[in-house]
């Protein structure tokens, strides 16, 4: 059965110290669910605490971000093996703000998902289409491209979610309507279905991200192909990420 996977991205919020607080009480609250991954992904000084409290529950590590060198004079980054050391599973991948902000192009996003793969952790690429690209009726261009891009020289297609996120949609509080994010998951699902087949797209894990909260998150999850989601501001609280986790879908 493929299970959905609900993600929260802490981006640059929590010390260690309020890391080990919040999920020794998500830990002491959270239901056991068969049919749903829950992952956490904190800022990198907080991974090895939150790892040792999460250890034997049904949450997941994953990190925000990584290098795509195993070693070396790279100051200031980290790489997939210390990562992997760390207890962390999953790894997001060209987050709009690491493109937006930090200027990522897909180029070294795709040596990040291929490095992260290679390592034996999931991959999670983000992809998305800012306002203006929506509005000039770019977005299936733009995703495709980005998704080509990122995939490059991807042959062996494992161990990969990939994340819908309009950029407009991230920290504005405007979430996409349950059905423009359902028509660009059929649009990525059928894509990878062309590049790769069937099976794979079928089995593929899509998440939406942009402004999720407990109030709309029952009727995204409704959607067929939204398989999960990658959620920011609302997953910071305890009692708002465990309402989003226990979705009705
Ligand atoms: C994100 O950071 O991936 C995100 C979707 O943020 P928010 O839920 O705050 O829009």
């Amino acid at each position: 059965m493929k299970k959905s996977l609900i993600a929260g991205n802490w981006k640059m919020y929590k010390t260690p110290a309020e890391s080990i607080n919040f999920v020794s009480e998500l830990v002491k609250n959270i239901k056991s669910y068969e049919d749903r991954d829950v992952l956490i992904c904190p800022p990198f000084t907080s991974l090895y605490p939150v790892s040792k409290i999460i250890k034997n529950s049904a949450v997941k590590l994953g990190a925000q971000n990584v290098y795509f060198e195993n070693e070396g004079a790279y100051t200031g980054e980290i790489s997939p093996l210390m990562l992997k050391d760390t207890g962390v599973e999953y790894v997001i991948c060209g987050h709009s703000e690491r493109r937006n902000i930090f200027g990522e192009s897909d180029e070294i996003i795709n040596k990040k998902v291929k490095k992260v793969v290679e390592t034996g952790m999931n991959a999670i690429l983000c992809v998305g289409e800012k306002l203006e690209e929506r509005e000039k009726g770019e977005t299936f261009n733009v995703i495709e491209n980005q998704v080509k891009r990122c995939l490059e020289g991807f042959d062996k297609f494992e161990n990969l979610v990939i994340a819908y996120e309009p950029v407009w949609a991230i920290g504005t509080g405007k979430t996409a309507l349950p059905s423009q994010a359902e028509e660009v998951h059929i649009f990525i699902r059928e894509l990878i279905a062309k590049i790769y087949n069937k099976d794979i797209a079928e089995n593929l894990i899509i998440l939406y991200g942009g402004s999720v909260k407990p109030e709309n998150i029952d009727q995204l999850m409704k959607e067929k192909n939204i398989d999960g989601v990658l959620v920011g501001g609302a997953c910071l609280k305890v009692e708002s990420f465990l309402r989003i986790i226990d979705y009705r879908g």
